[in-house]
């Protein structure tokens, strides 16, 4: 009896332990942050027989609203999803399954639910309840769903920029192709990559034989030209262009070519880095052209010159057998004849000259002289020419120079000629020497029209002439020429320094022999 009594107070003892630990389960399911229900298998339409706090907040539905029915009532209308087969086939066969679908709440709203649902099984391994675990995963869905419509508007926008750069790139292969200049894209090892239409036409090679050969492997070796090597080899990697680098080759099929070169390292915005572009130029026409113009220019002004120089002599007998007339109408117009014949003379040679130092056959016959002396006798000189003008002479360096002296007085006559010519407003000229270092330096300074910054970078060039001057002065464009090439054989140099409408100032040195 008494063993009866403590067998009844064991088995009550053991029941209300599970209900604490049953509590405790509840509990803990209810603190959970995802939704929890159960479905009881055995019953019509596997009806809820249990929901957690977190199933409530998430649906939106009061615990009464939801025991007893089927989950289908969280998809609304929205039935058509294909993932209600996958739970369906799951259930059917008692096994659990993982889908994302999308559930409504009470209010109606949207969100997506991730769905786990596993089978809980009797001892016959019938299936009598299934266990349904979900979380609202609307944040992580939206925030896919935001970066897939990312994903597609960068795409569409890559889509974009790529068509935009193949038009590009089409239309600067269509410009490349149509110059009607040479191209030439190398790698690094001078191989090449790309060759435009002008260069295979003009070389007479098929885009098989060029590209990805080695630029000097080209056409048999005809491109094995020592100074294009050394431009790309030697001057190219110190990552200065290469402009206008003259090469004149002889090729054994296409013959002699003068080719003007100009190169580059082309980087793109760090992907193309160290490719070569080279353009080349055959200026083998041109060359050809301007050797028939000096050759025309050299043997026209010796042609000129002989009986120039006929008449001159002839003129002095002249004059000699008419001295008993004194008539001043007569002697006038003999000086006359002597000026012009003179400044023919003069132009000649300058022309002559022009034509010795295209041909590198200028002569000088250098020797020491005093340049104080010859600066003052050839102003002194172009005071008696030019009467009107009014030139100032300041400054004296006691120096000895060595040069041609004729070339350096021809030198400032040119530059003293032009101050004057060009200052039709203003008689003023200035010239001046000074000791500058071991150099002299002479200025001839005018206050005439001035020269823009355009032109002055080109006066010094053969037989440029400032256009709008062109019909107002004569003039044949070659002095300043001749002028600068005398003075740089002298080892000095000749510059400018001007503006528009405020003058000039010619200025050039020389180095000094002995300081006195
Ligand atoms: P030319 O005087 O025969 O034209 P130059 O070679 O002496 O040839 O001069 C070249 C050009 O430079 C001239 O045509 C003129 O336009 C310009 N020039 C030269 N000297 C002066 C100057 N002192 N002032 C303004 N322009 C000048």
């Amino acid at each position: 009896m008494k063993k009866n009594a403590s067998g009844i107070n064991n088995s009550k003892q053991r029941i209300e332990n599970k209900n604490n630990d049953l509590d405790l389960y509840l509990k803990a399911l209810n603190s959970a942050y995802s939704g929890i229900i159960i479905t009881d298998n055995l019953q019509y339409d596997n009806p809820i027989i249990y929901c957690n706090k977190a199933f409530e907040t998430i649906s939106g539905y009061a615990h009464d609203e939801i025991i007893g029915h089927n989950c289908r009532f969280l998809q609304a209308q929205d039935r058509s999803q294909a993932e209600r087969k996958i739970i369906k086939e799951a259930i059917e066969r008692g096994e659990e399954c993982k889908i994302e679908i999308r559930n409504y709440r009470k209010d109606g709203t949207l969100f997506w639910n991730e769905l786990f649902i596993s089978p809980v099984k009797n001892e016959e391994g019938q299936v009598t309840h299934f266990i349904g675990v979900q979380n609202d995963i609307s944040d992580r869905k939206k925030a896919e769903h935001d970066l897939r419509e990312e994903k597609s508007h960068v795409e569409l926008k890559i889509q974009q920029r790529t068509k935009e750069l193949q038009d590009k790139e089409s239309f600067l292969s269509s410009i490349i192709e149509t110059v009607r200049e040479s191209l030439l894209v190398l790698d690094a090892n001078y191989i090449v990559l790309s060759a435009n239409r002008h260069f295979l036409n003009s070389f007479k090679v098929t885009t098989e034989e060029t590209v990805g050969k080695l630029l000097f492997d080209l056409g048999n070796q005809q491109w094995d030209i020592s100074s294009l090597k050394e431009m790309l080899t030697q001057i190219l990697p110190t990552n200065n262009p290469v402009i206008d680098y003259e090469v004149d080759h002889i090729f054994p099929h296409i013959g002699r070519k003068v080719m003007l070169l100009n190169a580059y390292r082309v980087e793109f915005e760090g992907q193309y880095k160290d490719r070569i572009l080279i353009a080349i130029e055959d200026i083998t026409e041109k060359k050809e052209q301007d050797r028939r113009k000096d050759d025309f220019l050299s043997i026209a002004s010796h042609e000129l010159k002989t009986p120039l120089t006929t008449i001159k002599g002839l003129f002095q007998i002249l004059q000699r057998l008419s001295a008993e007339n004194t008539d001043p109408k007569y002697v006038s117009t003999l000086d006359k004849i002597t000026a012009y014949i003179d400044r023919l003379n003069l132009l000649i040679s300058k022309l002559l000259d022009t034509s010795k130092i295209q041909s590198g056959n200028l002569e000088l016959h250098m020797e020491p002289f005093e340049i104080d002396k010859t600066i003052q006798d050839a102003v002194e000189s172009m005071r008696l020419a030019a009467p009107d003008s009014d030139i100032h002479l300041t400054g004296n360096t006691g120096s000895i120079v060595e040069g041609d002296e004729l070339q350096i007085i021809q030198v400032l006559n040119n530059l003293l000629s032009n101050a004057i010519k060009y200052s039709p407003e203003s008689k003023k000229v200035e010239v001046s020497i000074h000791k500058v270092a071991n150099f002299v330096k002479i200025s001839v300074r005018d206050y005439g029209m001035g020269i823009s910054y355009q032109d002055r970078q080109k006066i010094f060039e053969r037989f440029f002439r400032v256009s709008h001057i062109q019909k107002k002065f004569p003039g044949l464009g070659i002095g300043l020429y001749v002028s600068h090439e005398i003075i740089l054989h002298h080892k000095g140099t000749l510059w400018v320094e001007s503006e528009p409408g405020e003058g000039s100032t010619f200025n050039f040195t020389l180095p000094i022999l002995i300081n006195k």
